[in-house]
């Protein structure tokens, strides 16, 4: 993989600017996800409730998609974002999500600093345990 430079502000941006497309009539807590992608171009996701709350999608799982559909191989760095701004860290399945597609040294942005995966997700399951 080619050497990408991260851009952590755009990335808080643009998960700031997400999260205003958000669907959460019942919370009230918008966010919002950017990640920079292997091929070097950034995509974001929304969270979308649902009046059956279980079936909610976190922002990052909208972002999932849009990777995707987007080509962008795999997720390098992913930095979450509540619509005002506060840092949000993935919930315990998206973070599970974001190693399916980013691996283990996928970047997280954290209150403690860029972690990798292997960090915020400590002895994952992944694809490698399957056959
Ligand atoms: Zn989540």
């Amino acid at each position: 993989m080619r050497h990408l430079d991260i851009d952590w502000a755009v990335l808080r941006d643009r998960a700031v600017a997400a999260a205003a497309h958000a669907y959460a009539p019942y919370s009230g807590l918008r966010v919002g996800a950017a990640a920079l992608c292997a091929d070097g171009s950034v995509v974001v996701g929304c969270n979308v409730e649902n009046a059956s709350y279980g079936l909610a999608m976190c922002a990052e799982c909208t972002m999932a998609g849009q990777l995707r559909l987007s080509g962008g191989e795999r997720f390098v760095a992913v930095a979450c974002r509540s619509g005002s701004g506060e840092l949000l860290m993935p919930c315990g399945r998206c973070r599970q999500i974001l190693y399916e597609l980013g691996g283990p040294d996928c970047l997280v942005d954290t209150p403690r600093g860029a972690l990798p995966l292997a960090d915020v997700l400590p002895d994952a399951f992944g694809p490698e345990h399957l056959p």
